[in-house]
């Protein structure tokens, strides 16, 4: 088999750059070893900043994305008892987000490949990437019994966290950068319409929760809870009494319930690897970096990194130029820490840290207080959340 970019990983990363690739007239293949059915309905994240949409929608895949995601102006942060709403829009000169479930996108994507006669080979197993360092990179996988060999122009690793792409660079040429966090997040889905139009981000003296949603009739609710927390141990009552605890307010805000479709436990980590290329292969989205969850960031900085790397790849299969791949690194890196500081800082304000004492929830709060107080400080949160341009 022969291809110009060999694609591990069918989430956003992968599919999006095999589309934005083909849209440039240049083929790829994506290799995912998971099944499709699978993929297309792993719930992970929900929200798109306003530059994720654009790109979505130009590129011709964001028709379902516009009649069904829901448009959100603003965000609230509630605290004591109190509810503060930071209007988005109005401080970021119209920008906004749109919810609409990682999922969804997904699902959008394979049909578009699909419809275009793109190939994405699900349920391939033991994927392996080679001869990085040559101009005829290559993975082999298994297919459908038989085992293949893909000559490749270029490999793109768009295989996640844990995927093979970013271990197979030999030991000393990536640096990596982590913080990991005392707590994990423990998420539902549930069959209720939402009680709030926008989402809500909660700091409470028993933890953070988050209140989101899916759609009119589905509620994603996070709560903070230990990283290694059994989630046995938590019944759905159990889970709506604490969702309760934290998000209510003093003027009587009720959230609604409903049947939980599904729960589970995330951990949290900030993580980058540096450089996000080696030879021939080219990292993007969470093969690269990861953030704790708290920022919004991790599908839209996916999203970020192929746009880049579509435009280097169109620039060097067409006019065989180099140095925008060269810079590829560099070029993304620049808004990963963007994100994974804006990623850290909001877990940091928002969530109860074990062991930490008064000291340092007096300086939560005031952090707390001083974004809800100020415009400077609210434009600042309002601006990273929506996301800065693509470019
Ligand atoms: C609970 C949760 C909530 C989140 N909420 C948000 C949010 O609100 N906003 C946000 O922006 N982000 C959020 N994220 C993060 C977001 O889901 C990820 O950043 C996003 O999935 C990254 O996309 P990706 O394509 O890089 O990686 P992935 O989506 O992980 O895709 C990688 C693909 O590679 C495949 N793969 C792995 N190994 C191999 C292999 N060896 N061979 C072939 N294929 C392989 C995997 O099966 C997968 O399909 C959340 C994540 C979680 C877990």
């Amino acid at each position: 088999m022969r291809t110009q970019v060999g694609i591990v990983g069918a989430g956003p990363a992968g599919l999006l750059l095999s589309h934005l690739l083909h849209l440039s007239g240049i083929e790829s293949v994506v290799i995912e070893s998971r099944s499709r059915d699978y993929v297309e309905h792993r719930v992970r994240a929900g929200v798109l900043e306003q530059g994720a949409v654009d790109l979505l929608v130009q590129s011709g895949v964001g028709e379902r994305l516009r009649r069904e995601g829901l448009v959100h102006h603003g965000i609230e942060l509630r605290f004591a008892g109190r509810g503060h709403r930071i209007d988005l829009t109005e401080l970021t000169g119209g920008r906004a987000i749109t919810v609409y479930g990682q999922q969804e996108v997904v699902k959008d994507l394979i049909r578009a490949r699909r419809d275009a006669g793109g190939q994405v080979l699900f349920d391939a197993a033991a994927v392996s990437v080679h001869a990085l360092e040559s101009t005829r990179p290559r993975i082999r996988f298994r297919h459908d019994d038989g085992d293949v060999e893909m000559q490749c122009d270029v490999i793109a690793g768009c295989d996640g966290f844990h995927g093979i792409c970013r271990p197979s660079v030999p030991v000393g040429v990536l640096s990596s950068f982590e913080r990991s966090y005392p707590f994990a997040w423990l998420g539902i889905l549930a069959e209720a319409a939402p009680s709030h139009e926008e989402l809500i981000y909660a700091y409470h003296e028993r933890g953070f929760a988050l209140f989101s949603m899916r759609s009119p009739s589905i509620t994603r609710l996070y709560l903070q809870v230990a990283p290694d927390e059994d989630i046995g141990q938590w019944s759905d009552d159990r889970i709506w009494q604490e969702l309760h605890t934290r998000l209510e307010t003093d003027d009587g805000w009720k959230l609604n319930e409903g049947r939980v479709l599904e729960k589970g436990v995330t951990g949290m980590r900030s993580y980058v690897t540096e450089p996000m290329q080696h030879g021939r292969l080219f990292l993007a989205g969470d093969s690269a970096h990861i953030v704790p969850p708290t920022g919004a960031k991790g599908m839209n900085l996916a999203v970020a990194d192929v746009h880049v790397l579509s435009r280097a790849l169109a620039a060097f299969f067409k006019s065989r130029r180099e140095d925008l791949l060269a810079a590829y690194s560099q070029t993304c890196l620049k808004r990963v820490w963007r994100a994974e500081h804006f990623s850290w800082w909001m877990t940091s304000m928002l969530h109860r840290f074990p062991g930490d004492d008064v000291f340092g929830h007096r300086l939560q709060r005031s952090q707390l207080d001083y974004v809800v107080g100020s415009r400077a400080a609210a434009t600042s949160l309002a601006e990273n959340y929506v996301g800065l341009p693509l470019g």
